[in-house]
């Protein structure tokens, strides 16, 4: 008996009608998402010219039967779908019946498949929808589909494709997408005689993640590891789509829904200019979803600029009752039947592994903001790489720019990189920015003819050590090495050696040479403190001496109507005072009055410029970016030692230790390993 049928015209109509096939990608996805609902295990991808001239799918599937086969071509055939209440709840990748019948109509196709059980196969060949052959064939099992010339009858539709190479970018990067969903599963993915892809199963994603991305990118990533978390269901529920709603009606559904978060995302240290590089699956579906892209961003909300994005590959899997998928067309967007439960679960996790995670980052020969993941293997041509970010471009002192500008040199102090080896730059180049400032009595500098770290002598080298190496400075026992300490954690007993410039700490550490920027550290501390009485309703505020006149703009007019109630809130007490003028009576107890005017346009300008639609919780967080940003001590600063030593420990305490809460890094370390490796001791 057949498992493919044709849906009833009700059913149908309630499927999120369009056109599927809109270039040799959307045939690819479909194809791959019908090898995948079919239990194959190893799918082979080949292509020809972008996939205009061929794509062929070839799975280990379950194969059709004949008269499904046959069947398979018709508008609304599915083995998928029964009746609409399967619609709320649907665990297949396809659902619709629609792939087929569109793809034969615009292409030459060719199936060839068998099922495990009959003994023969089915070939089938159509062309612009007509059927030329169908026969019987000697075939092993599972499904190939070959579909070539693609919109050789639709000229119009033709003209619109792109370059093979953008054609064929797309197709590779939608199978590696599909590869990450399906790590115990193989895919290859070739185009001539090129291999683009090959990955063999393998048993968790993080080995997945490798096959496709390589180590690099694993070391720059945080691993969410398995995070759940309940909705405890209230009796009446919400329907996820009104059009079916008349249809639920289970009395007893379960109470309590699980959630779960696994997948990986990038540290703070990695920018990127646009979202290419976030990867989301619902149940193993791959969507754009803007609900989770926004949770995503608003994790990293004060630790990355707001224009930045990260890398991520998130897996959030619930029960299908949970999500609708019949929203779109080529199904790349859902709607939860309970988004901000999702939200603030997808937000929370990721901000939580965020804190735990605490990294540092390190000097290293390519300058901080980071590569791009090679969207494939190394062999893959095609693929447009994302346009990585320079530095995060938040406003800061022309010095601070001045000093990103010298990142490469610094980093070059590691491993020479060949491109600064070979251009190199004057070793002292001339800083304006500090004769601004009066020339300060000669302070304790930091002080080289001392060992930066204290390396114990060890133990006399072993017979096998000396075999290796022998060197006539001493050889460096690789037990007393320090195991690399990525954690922040060991910010706690550094010790401070001295300022550079007057604006950065150097400290030694249990593992190596540390730099803090002295005024990025004061601000994180401050913001987590000024938020955490924010939390408990307890600002320390101080009363002005004479109220601080303000005039408003009409449009800072309306923010200030907007977000007066949480200006308040946070230690602000302001009132309106004429046509456009506001009265500041109080303010943080952290803000100097020579500060406040400039505090307050600043909030005034966030909340306009990024804070439309946005959460309460941004508007609170920015506020308090803004009060410790004035308050934080500055640059160009002498500090005594035991202002540095307080510095550090108070920094050590933070949630999170990594990035300012406008996203710029706070500290960089230098290992003892990385040092050791310098002077060719290891
Ligand atoms: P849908 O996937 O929405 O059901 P399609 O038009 O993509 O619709 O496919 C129609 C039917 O053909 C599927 O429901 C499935 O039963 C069958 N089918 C398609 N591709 C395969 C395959 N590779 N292996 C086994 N069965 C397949
Ligand atoms: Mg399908």
């Amino acid at each position: 008996m057949g498992r493919i049928r044709i849906l009833p015209d009700q059913v149908a109509n309630k499927i999120a009608a369009g056109e599927v096939v809109e270039r040799p990608a959307s045939v690819v996805k479909e194809l791959l998402e019908n090898s995948l609902d079919a239990g194959a295990r190893d799918l082979r991808i080949e292509v020809e010219s972008g996939g205009r001239r061929l794509i062929r799918i070839t799975d280990d599937g379950s194969g059709m039967l004949r008269d499904d086969a046959l069947l398979a071509f018709e508008r609304h055939a599915t083995s998928k779908l029964r009746d609409v209440k399967d619609l709320l709840s649907i665990a297949t990748l396809g659902f619709r019946g629609e792939a087929l019948p569109s793809i034969a109509s615009v292409s030459r196709l060719l199936l060839e498949t068998r099922s495990m059980e009959e003994t023969t196969g089915t070939r089938i060949e159509i062309a612009g929808g007509k059927m030329l052959v169908c026969e019987e064939a000697a075939l092993g099992g599972g499904t190939v589909i070959t579909v070539r010339d693609l919109f050789f009858n639709v000229p119009a539709r033709k003209k619109f494709l792109r370059s093979e190479q953008t054609e064929l970018a797309h197709i590779a990067a939608l199978v590696t997408h599909y590869s990450l969903a399906h790590p115990d599963k193989s895919f290859r993915l070739t185009t001539g005689a090129n291999e683009l892809l090959a990955v063999t199963p393998v048993a968790t994603l993080k080995e997945r993640v490798y096959q496709v991305f390589g180590s690099q990118i694993l070391d720059e990533l945080v691993e969410i590891g398995v995070r759940e978390r309940e909705l405890f269901l209230p009796p009446p529920s919400v329907p996820p789509s009104q059009a079916i709603a008349d249809y639920r009606s289970e009395p007893d559904e379960p109470p309590v829904r699980r959630f779960r978060l696994s997948g990986y995302f990038s540290r703070p240290q990695v920018q990127k200019s646009n979202r290419n590089s976030i990867f989301i699956f619902v149940n193993h579906r791959l969507i754009r979803d803007r609900l989770v892209m926004h949770a995503l961003t608003s994790a990293y909300h004060n630790l990355m600029p707001p224009s930045a994005y990260p890398f991520a590959l998130l897996f959030l899997e619930c029960e299908p009752e949970e999500v609708d998928v019949n929203v779109h067309p080529s199904k790349t967007e859902v709607r939860f039947r309970h988004g901000s439960f999702v939200h603030d679960f997808v937000r929370d996790t990721i901000r939580e592994r965020l804190m735990e995670s605490r990294p540092a980052p390190t000097f290293s020969p390519a300058p901080p903001p980071v590569r791009t993941p090679p969207a494939q293997p190394a062999s893959a041509p095609p693929v447009p790489p994302a346009p990585t970010q320079p530095a995060a471009q938040v406003p800061y002192s022309e010095f601070s720019q001045m000093l990103e500008n010298e990142a490469p040199v610094a980093a070059a102090m590691v491993e020479p990189a060949p491109e600064t080896a070979a251009a190199p730059r004057a070793p002292e180049p001339a800083m304006p920015e500090f004769t601004l400032h009066a020339t300060p009595p000669p302070v304790p500098r930091l002080d080289f003819s001392a060992p930066p770290i204290e390396v114990a002598p060890g133990p006399p080298p072993s017979g096998k050590l000396q075999s290796r190496r022998l060197d006539m400075h001493g050889e460096f026992p690789a037990e007393a090495i320090p195991p690399p300490e990525m954690s922040l954690s060991v910010l706690s007993d550094l010790r401070p050696l001295g300022q550079i410039h007057e604006s950065f700490i150097v400290a030694a550490g249990r593992d190596g040479l540390w730099i803090i920027d002295q005024h990025v550290a004061h601000e994180r501390i401050l913001f987590e403190q000024v938020l955490k009485q924010r939390a408990a309703g307890r600002v320390e505020t101080q009363r002005l001496l004479m109220p601080l006149i303000l005039q408003l703009t009409p449009e800072q007019q309306i923010d200030y109507a907007r977000i007066a109630d949480e200006l308040h809130a946070s230690g602000f007490e302001t009132e309106p005072f004429g046509n456009r003028t506001i009265a500041v009576k109080a303010a943080p107890a952290a803000v100097s009055a020579p500060d406040l005017e400039r505090v307050i346009y600043e909030i005034l300008e966030t909340a306009d410029s990024e804070l439309r639609g946005a959460s309460l919780d941004d508007l609170r967080r920015n506020i308090c970016a803004s009060i410790a940003c004035r308050a934080a001590i500055k640059i160009n600063m002498r500090l005594d030692f035991a202002k540095m030593e307080w510095l550090l420990r108070a920094l050590a305490a933070t949630d999170c230790p990594m990035s300012c809460p406008h996203g710029r890094p706070i500290a960089m370390h230098y290992s003892t390993r990385e040092i050791l490796k310098a002077f060719h001791r290891i």
